[in-house]
């Protein structure tokens, strides 16, 4: 049977992405040895990396005084190692679900967090709007995606201060205005390749400003001057980052992946909002085009495990909501066709059916 990988993460890659890293395994571009064994410091993964970055800041429309790093740690050393690099007394945080939280825990290590909002009181169903940002403060941060509840924020915000975002599971899924940004990071398993990389979008003049010392490995100058390769980097992720570039470069780049995207989803919160046995757990303005967020109507709710395996058997992977939601989520990333979307539809019109 055919299989529908609607999992949040880690998840669907391009299957070109996915065939040119089979190929590399077995022989990394012709050198006769696999891209599992190879070193880092060989010419070829040199350019790898180099090509992953130029099409990060070409698809990106990255303008001059960023750098584009790769790391280890996942997002999550992220939410240590922006505070210990740029906090100096203060940081406003705004509050959108489990990873902005873990953002901010880990920045109180480090100075003053203001949360500017947060939605925690409604379980996160919708993004705060009208706070105000603290204009001492060193940067603002915000998740703008969030994976768990089907929330996002659509807009490049305006900041009056730095303004850092955890795109961990929205990059490259829209054009985005990266000089409203000075940081933007995500782990890579959501929309770009398999665990283990993390990518940095910096801007450079931000850097060197905090009096704390900085451990060499935590210090993102380290990692631009080395160009990524201060120490032996995950090297199979970045490949696969690469080729999953490369892809939605030959698709259009963003700009068409976001006209994809607004497609899926739309066709699948039109058919939330129409079929009698489910409904959407978000405020529809801030709904999610990644990671889509749905629970049976009140009066189906004894159906939930029903729909489940009816959908199970039909080829869906990964619909099961997160524990803190319930119900279910169809994780709609970048690397998912349309025609997936169109199955899950057809198996929730199947089930009213019967019911
Ligand atoms: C998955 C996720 C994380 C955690 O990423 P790790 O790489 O596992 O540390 C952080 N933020 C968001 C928005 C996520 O979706």
């Amino acid at each position: 049977m055919k299989k529908y990988n609607f999992n949040a993460g880690p998840s669907i890659l391009p299957v070109e992405a996915v065939q040119s890293t089979i190929e590399a395994i077995k022989d990394f571009e012709g050198t006769g040895i696999g891209l599992l064994e190879i070193s880092h410091r060989t010419k070829g993964y040199e350019k790898v990396v180099a090509d992953a970055e130029a099409l990060f800041k070409e698809l990106l429309h990255i303008p001059d005084g960023y750098s584009v790093i790769f790391l280890g740690g996942g997002a999550s050393l992220q939410f240590c190692m922006v505070p210990f690099n740029l906090l100096e007394k203060k940081a406003a945080y705004l509050n959108t679900g489990v990873w902005a939280n873990k953002a901010q825990k880990e920045a109180k290590l480090f100075g003053e967090v203001i949360e500017v909002a947060s939605s925690k009181d409604a379980n996160y169903t919708f993004i705060p709007k009208g706070y105000t940002i603290p204009k001492d403060a060193d940067y603002f941060h915000i998740t703008t995606n969030n994976t768990i509840y089907g929330t996002e924020i659509h807009e490049d915000l305006d900041s009056p201060v730095t303004l850092i975002a955890d795109m961990s599971s929205d990059i490259f899924s829209r054009p985005i205005d990266v000089k409203k940004y000075g940081l933007i990071y995500g782990g890579a398993q959501k929309n770009l390749a398999p665990a283990g990389v993390t990518f940095i979008i910096v801007k450079d003049e931000l850097l060197g400003k905090v009096t704390r010392p900085i451990p060499t490995m935590l210090d993102y100058r380290t990692h631009i001057k080395e160009g990524s390769m201060f120490n032996t980097p995950p090297v199979l992720p970045v490949y696969t980052a690469l080729q999953t570039l490369k892809w939605l470069k030959s698709i259009g780049g963003v700009e068409e992946m976001y006209r994809r995207n607004k497609e899926k989803a739309g066709l699948l919160y039109a058919e939330i909002d129409r079929n009698k046995l489910f409904k959407g757990t978000t405020a529809v303005e801030d709904r999610s085009l990644m990671n889509i967020c749905f629970v049976m109507n009140d009066e189906y709710q004894h159906l939930n495990d029903d729909f489940f395996q009816f959908a199970t058997e039909r080829g869906m992977v990964g619909i099961k909501g997160h524990r803190s939601v319930g119900g279910f989520r169809a994780s709609t990333y970048n690397a998912l066709p349309k025609e997936a979307v169109e199955a899950l539809i057809a198996t929730m019109q199947e089930f009213e059916k019967q019911h």
